[in-house]
């Protein structure tokens, strides 16, 4: 079994938003939002936002990161 080191808090990824460039903020695992808002979120136009294609087949970890000020979100999948 594969453990995502975020998730067990061996380290911390620090990405910058790309709208403005401030520190974004780890929101937690994209799937706690979608068990929660899955009616919502349209998987697929997430995927090619991101240009991850076999995001879900593989051992990857998404996160969602957040930017405090202009709210923008990105996904990161943390190799596990
Ligand atoms: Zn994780
Ligand atoms: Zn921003």
């Amino acid at each position: 079994m594969t453990i995502c080191p975020v998730c067990n808090g061996l380290y911390e990824m620090f990405i910058m938003c790309a709208n403005c460039g401030e520190p974004m903020i780890e929101s937690g695992r994209l799937m706690d939002y979608y068990d929660n808002y899955s009616p919502y979120m349209d998987i697929d136009l997430m995927k090619l936002e991101d240009g991850y294609p076999d995001t879900y087949s593989g051992n990857k970890c998404p996160h969602l990161y957040r930017c405090p000020t202009c709210q923008h979100d990105h996904v990161l999948f943390i190799k596990e």
